[in-house]
């Protein structure tokens, strides 16, 4: 998915008063129907129609002719518009440069303030594997037949934010969190390696109980990272020293399969280092001994606090199942999973400000000096 700079600059104030007006309407549609993207906007019909062909002429939205009416729905780059858009106003950020990661469920890009600074957004992208496979039974979904990737898009930021502004605050070595909006996140570039890529390091040893402690502390700090592995753990370019990114899978250290996603954890380090640096170590943490009492170094519970910072367990629950059920589709058998964009509803109200408010020119500017440099990893180096 390609994020063009070129679009945002160019967006008019009607403009996106019309894209915001239609993802409102999705909230109750999985197709807004024209009608309603006119009534939303509160702009004259002929000028809604032009407007609407524009955008969709740039795929911030797209047309769907449904047995019943004609109508649009926005699409990942209107959504990822709108969040850049909101992250602009913030003065967040500034500038979008290259795409430094591609990853099943996100797309990363260094993008920079308005001094210059570089900074790193990642756009969640759940719901790449379509929805229509996945148990439509859900409570949470109430009475949408499917879940939206909208929805579930914006969980996963809001969980990956709440975790990482925890951690951050609690002295974990993960990046500095910057800002949040929508399915995006923007948080501190580290300057780094990604784990997988280093061949050879002068003391594996020191690494490997550096990142065991890390587990340690995370667990009784009471979390489980769930996805520990040379994939995300960034080994910075200066000092060696490991940062750990990604948290939407992000777990407690009280859900019933704790001790599995905990072992998980270890085992991913213990095999990386026996297979990468013919390193072995009779040493690794077990969950009940990190958990027990009289071991207990820390006085908070992280997940505690996450459940008070605004992402609540009832949120966290429904990315869980989501996640676990994704999970499962991936596995079943691959004509059941579609790669396509749903065009379900969203869950939240987005209140459209009055006009003055939305109506403005703001945008993100042009690309960076950066704009060529990368610090992508190789071809060959992909997620097995
Ligand atoms: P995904 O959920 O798709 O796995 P990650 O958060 O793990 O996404 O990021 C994917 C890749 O992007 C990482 O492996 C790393 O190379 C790069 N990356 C992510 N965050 C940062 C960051 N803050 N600084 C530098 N590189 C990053
Ligand atoms: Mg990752």
């Amino acid at each position: 998915m390609k994020l063009d700079a070129t679009d945002l600059r160019y967006v008019t104030g009607d403009e996106f008063r019309v894209l915001t007006a239609v993802e409102m309407g999705s909230k109750n549609h999985e197709v807004v129907p024209t009608s309603l993207i006119t009534q939303i906007s509160g702009l004259r019909n002929g000028g809604v129609n032009k407007i609407i062909g524009s955008l969709a002429k740039r795929n911030l939205v797209a047309r769907v002719q449904n047995s019943r009416y004609d109508g649009y729905r926005l699409t990942y780059g209107g959504y990822d518009f709108l969040a850049m858009r909101a992250l602009s106003k913030r003065d967040s950020m500034y500038s979008v440069g290259n795409q430094i990661g591609v990853g099943k469920e996100s797309d990363i890009h260094i993008v920079a303030d308005n001094e210059g600074k570089e900074m790193v957004l990642k756009l969640h992208r759940l719901g790449r594997i379509s929805f229509r496979t996945i148990k439509q039974n859900r409570d949470y979904l109430g009475k949408r037949k499917s879940a939206s990737w909208m929805y579930m898009s914006r969980l996963a930021a809001q969980k990956e934010w709440a975790f990482m502004k925890v951690l951050h605050e609690h002295g974990f070595p993960v990046p500095t969190p910057v800002d949040q909006a929508r399915h995006c996140i923007l948080m501190e570039f580290i300057d780094a390696y990604p784990l997988r890529q280093i061949a050879d390091i002068p003391s594996p040893g020191k690494l490997y109980s550096s990142l065991m402690d890390i587990i340690v502390r995370f667990a009784r700090a009471g979390l489980i990272h769930g996805d520990f592995n040379e994939f995300n753990i960034l080994i910075r370019r200066e000092t060696g020293e490991p940062v750990v990114i990604d948290f939407p899978q992000m777990v407690s250290t009280s859900h019933e399969n704790a001790e599995w996603y905990f072992n998980r954890d270890v085992e991913c380090i213990k095999t990386f280092f026996r297979r990468r640096f013919k390193y072995e170590s009779a040493l690794y943490p077990k969950f009940r001994r990190t958990l027990a009492n009289e071991e207990r170094g820390e006085d908070f519970q992280l997940d505690v606090v996450v459940a008070a910072s605004g992402f609540s367990r009832k949120d966290m629950k429904i990315l869980e199942e989501y996640m676990d059920e994704v999970k499962e589709a991936d596995t079943g058998s691959s004509d059941e999973v579609e790669s396509e964009e749903s065009e379900d509803d969203m869950q939240d109200v987005l209140r459209l400000s009055p006009k003055e408010e939305i109506d403005d020119s703001a945008s993100v500017h042009s690309p960076p000096p950066f704009q060529n440099r990368s610090i992508s990893p190789t071809a060959s180096d992909e997620e097995p």
